[in-house]
Parts: structure tokens; C-alpha cells; sequence
């Protein structure tokens, strides 16, 4: 009742509250840090690479494979269905591109041709018979930003086409020192380039610029992204040359370079130690295999990043006649062999005869972009 104790008795009741409140907040922050390790998710390492927000890339990590038993950076990944089904009724990189398309949740940063790097694996003997096509098709289209990659000088054609042709002076021969020698130059131009893709493919590849562009919007270029279709259906093992002259079996995927691949800049320079200015030979030598192969083993065995495999990129190992006549123009690369016996092409009926485009690279050309001046005269209706 007296009013002047009130103020002391409110200050030792609220003393011992504060002093509960803190021992209860105690209790609980303790409870919480053990809790922690518990909550915390486990290692992202093999989840596959999904189309996300800009993100900085690490630095490179140092090669630790070698303390890996053979095959343990891709041990869950020894099922070819891995990545994706080969049954599935919708391809995962078309409903990416999709969703990205649709949700409109990355309005800025939309990605250009032009941020494209298109490197054409070619050589002197068929700057004639097979980059003539290209440079009249598809690589007119993307003039600036394809660079064909050849072994001999060719001034007529530079000069009568425009092209970016670069001569690597490696040598002519189709042996892996030579291939490897045009890879370890297309992929210094490329970080030279700063554009935010790099995609390779042979002189016997269409591509289809849209499918392209379409594809690699649904990721971003500092992801680490590997794209590309495997010739096998099981990773390859090869024999690591290891200090000491010993060699150790390490197991990976690769995308097989006749049907192209592309590669993000943001994994790009994490391969440098390996593939930069003649490091690529160097690396391609430690297990005796041919250009694709090494690429493959930089980044699925050396620096742990996926494959994600792809059927949209198409080299003529398979048979190209089955592709379904109404998913051709969809596919992001074409190709075509085995003229000598059995002839390997897309089936696709257009303007031309199989005489006058055997390839069906003009056909395919002329249904992409009709009004180019040597496709045949649209007629109303119909565009052929
Ligand atoms: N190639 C090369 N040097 C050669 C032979 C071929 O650079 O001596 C290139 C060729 O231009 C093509 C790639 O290697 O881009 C694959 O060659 P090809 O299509 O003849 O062989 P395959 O596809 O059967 O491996
Ligand atoms: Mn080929």
C-alpha cells in the first residue's frame, strides 16, 4: 500500500525475470548450436544443375582425384539413365526452358547470340567439301561470333566469305596430339572472348542457332554447366598417368565432340589450369585420349562437375533417320555420313532433292529462315 516501495519491489521481481529470461535464452541458444550439424543438408556435390539466380563462381579447386578410388566422382551416375530418362516424355532442358520462359522470374539478363563462342573444328582438306555448307548456312547466321578453326592457310576463302577463320598451325594429321592441339587454341580464343558460352562442333554439325539460344537460357553462365549427348552408354575408364609412373583407372562421362557440346564460362576458367595455353596437351597426354575425352575427364573426373546429357545434340553415330521428321528443326545439332554405303541424314522434304542437298543441311536451312535469297520461292500457302 505504500506507494514509495513499489518502484523497489517491481525492481526486484523484473530482476528476477530478466535473470529466468536469461537462462531460458541460454538453454535455448545451447540447444540450438547442437542442433546445427543435424539440421544442416547434406552436400550438393551430385545434384544436377538446375536453371537459378546469377551466382559468382568459386575459386577452382585443386585436383584431389587422385586420392579417389576409380569412379567415385561419378559413382551415382554409372546408370546412363542418370541425369535424365531416356523414356521421358518431356526432355528436362526443353521444361526449363520452358519455365524460365514462362515464369518471367529472370526478366534481366537475357541472354544473346552474341554471347555465344561457336568454335568449328576444321582442317585444310575440307575447307571445300564441308565448311563451304556451314559458312553458306547456319554460320551465316552467326557470323560474328563462330570462329572455324583450321590447319591450313586459306586467304580466298576469308576473304570471299568473311568468316573468322583461325589458322592454329597445328598440324594436319587426325591423330590426338593434332585434335588436341585445335582444342587447347579454341579454348584460349574463347577466354579471350569473354563471351559467356562455348560451344564446339565439327565441320559436319548444323547448328540451329534458336534451339541453341533456348537451351542455354535455362541456365547461366557462372553455373557450372556441361552440356552434351555421351557416345556410350557408361562412363568411360581410362588409365591416369600418376607420379611415379603409375597409372591409376579413373571412370567419366563425356559429351562426344561429333555431335558438339557447350560449356558455361563460369566452369570454363575453373578448367584453366588444365586447359589453358598448352595445358590441354599436357593434360590430354596423362591419359592417352582423344580431345572430347579430355575435356570429359577435366571436368567430370578433375574438377567433379556432371555431365548433363542431352539428346538434342546429334552426331551421324547414330542413325539420324529415326529422329521424328516433326522434332528436326527442335534438335540444336544435326549432322550426316556414311554417303559411301549407307547414306546417314536427317529425314526432312523441303525445297531440295536428296541430289541436289544430300546432307539435308540446305533443306534444313531454308525451313529455318525462308526468306534467305537462294532458298526456293515461298509460294502462298505453304513455305516450300
Ligand atoms: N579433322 C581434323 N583433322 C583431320 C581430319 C579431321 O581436324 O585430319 C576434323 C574434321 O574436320 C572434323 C572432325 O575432325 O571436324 C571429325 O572428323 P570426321 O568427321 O572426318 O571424323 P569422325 O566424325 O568420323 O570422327
Ligand atoms: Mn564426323
Amino acid at each position: 500500500m505504500n506507494p514509495p516501495h513499489w518502484p523497489a519491489r517491481m525492481h526486484i521481481a523484473s530482476v528476477g525475470i530478466s535473470k529466468s529470461c536469461f537462462l531460458f535464452s541460454l538453454a535455448f541458444c545451447s540447444l540450438l548450436l547442437l542442433l546445427i550439424p543435424a539440421l544442416q543438408s547434406p552436400a550438393h556435390q551430385l545434384d544436377p544443375p538446375q536453371p537459378r539466380p546469377q551466382m559468382k563462381s568459386g575459386p577452382a579447386r585443386q585436383p584431389h582425384h587422385a586420392n579417389l578410388p576409380a569412379g567415385t566422382a561419378s559413382a551415382s551416375r554409372a546408370d546412363p539413365a542418370a541425369g535424365f530418362s531416356r523414356s521421358s516424355p518431356v526432355r528436362p532442358e526443353i521444361a526449363r526452358a520452358v519455365k524460365v520462359k514462362t515464369s518471367g522470374s529472370r526478366p534481366t539478363d537475357r541472354l544473346n547470340l552474341k554471347d555465344i563462342f561457336i568454335a568449328v573444328k576444321t582442317t585444310r582438306k575440307y575447307h571445300k567439301s564441308r565448311l563451304e555448307l556451314l559458312i553458306q548456312t547456319w554460320v551465316s547466321q552467326a557470323k560474328e561470333q563462330t570462329y572455324i578453326f583450321t590447319d591450313g592457310e586459306d586467304k580466298e576463302l576469308q576473304v570471299k566469305t568473311g568468316a573468322n577463320i583461325i589458322n592454329t598451325n597445328c598440324s594436319a594429321a587426325h591423330n590426338r596430339q593434332a585434335l588436341c592441339c585445335k582444342m587447347s587454341v579454341e579454348y584460349d580464343k574463347f577466354i579471350e572472348s569473354q563471351k559467356k558460352w562455348f560451344c564446339h562442333v565439327d565441320d559436319d554439325n548444323y547448328v540451329i542457332l534458336p534451339s541453341l539460344l533456348r537451351l542455354l537460357s535455362s541456365y547461366h553462365h557462372s553455373q557450372d554447366i556441361y552440356l552434351g549427348r555421351p557416345s556410350l552408354d557408361h562412363p568411360i575408364e581410362a588409365a591416369e598417368r600418376v607420379k611415379s609412373d603409375g597409372t591409376m583407372s579413373v571412370k567419366f562421362w563425356f559429351a562426344t565432340g561429333g555431335a558438339g557440346f557447350c560449356i558455361s564460362r563460369g566452369l570454363a576458367l575453373k578448367m584453366s589450369p588444365w586447359a589453358s595455353l598448352g595445358n590441354f596437351i599436357t593434360t590430354a597426354e596423362k591419359i592417352r585420349l582423344p580431345d572430347d575425352c579430355t575435356i570429359g575427364y577435366i571436368i567430370e573426373a578433375l574438377l567433379e562437375v556432371t555431365l548433363t546429357h542431352t539428346h538434342l545434340f546429334h552426331s551421324h553415330l547414330e542413325n539420324l533417320q529415326k529422329l521424328p521428321v516433326t522434332t528436326v528443326l527442335d534438335q540444336v545439332t544435326l549432322s550426316y555420313g556414311g554417303f559411301e554405303n549407307r547414306r546417314n541424314v536427317v529425314s526432312i522434304v523441303g525445297g531440295f532433292s536428296l541430289a541436289e542437298d544430300p546432307t539435308r543441311f540446305k533443306t534444313v536451312h531454308c525451313l529455318l529462315y525462308p526468306h534467305t535469297e537462294w532458298c526456293p520461292k515461298l509460294k502462298s500457302g505453304h513455305n516450300n
